[in-house]
């Protein structure tokens, strides 16, 4: 790969990845390439088993390719030598695995996205409940994550993956099993977050057809490999 000043590199950039599983019987991810400009909200579509959540973990380091490479900023992520350090600084994560720790509050679970970024506890709180403001949750910071619905459990899963001001936003699924008011106002926040955070890269899986209309590039991944790719103006 050529290298780029840091600046002008896409935000995101995939280049001949392969992923399989057992002993390459299942090719999950089978010669994908693809490049996410800076500011791009892309959705990523296509039949369960296509490779999408595959992708994500890849982009997020949390496992690696068969073969490939997979740049962040320009970086090469296969050089990264401390993960959770590349997630918590980088990388905003809202996937369903990473599930609210019930026996904190919705404000608790934001804070604590930021241990160890330097913030004063002052800082991380005030942090956390402005965060939890601009997803629409003030008067809820207080409650357990049992005792939110669904749609608001999800808001503060994309306040925590805010909280470190991410250069890429990296979602599975993010109005899946959720009721139509909670749907839209998901959909509303992301096309906030399209309009308002111009340096925000958002690679979002989906199978909601309103939310990938709201994408500025829909792409298919069936069978490990991208299939098509359509672009709105914006
Ligand atoms: P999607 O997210 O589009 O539903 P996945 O990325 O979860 O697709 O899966 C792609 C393919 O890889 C599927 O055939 C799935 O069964 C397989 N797969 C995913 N993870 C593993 C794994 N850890 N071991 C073996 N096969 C896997």
């Amino acid at each position: 790969m050529s290298e780029s000043h840091p600046d002008e590199a896409p935000a995101l950039q995939l280049v001949d990845v392969r992923k399989y599983f057992d002993n390459g019987e299942v090719k999950a991810l089978d010669g994908v390439n693809l490049t996410v400009p800076r500011g791009e909200f892309l959705a990523v579509t296509g039949p369960s088993g296509g490779g999408k959540s595959t992708m994500l973990h890849l982009i997020a380091a949390l496992d690696r390719p068969t073969s490939g490479t997979v740049c962040v900023g320009g970086f090469d992520i296969a050089h990264i030598k401390d993960p959770a350090a590349y997630r918590r600084e980088q990388i905003g994560l809202v996937f369903q695995l990473h599930n609210l720790l019930p026996q904190l509050t919705a404000a608790q679970n934001v804070e604590i996205a930021m241990f160890g970024t330097g913030l004063s506890r002052t800082q991380r709180r005030q942090r956390a409940l402005g965060l939890l403001a601009d997803v629409d949750l003030a008067g809820r910071e207080k409650r357990p994550p049992t005792k939110l619905s669904g749609g608001e459990r999800q808001r503060v899963a994309i306040a925590r993956a805010l909280a470190n001001e991410p250069t890429l936003m990296l979602a599975d699924e993010p109005t899946g099993s959720l009721d139509e008011h909670s749907v839209d106002r998901i959909l509303a926040l992301f096309a906030r977050l399209r309009d308002e955070r111009s340096d925000l890269t958002m690679v979002v899986v989906t199978h909601d057809k309103r939310l990938a209309a709201a994408a500025d590039r829909v792409v298919q991944l069936r069978d490990g490999r991208i299939e098509q790719s359509a672009t709105r103006s914006r």
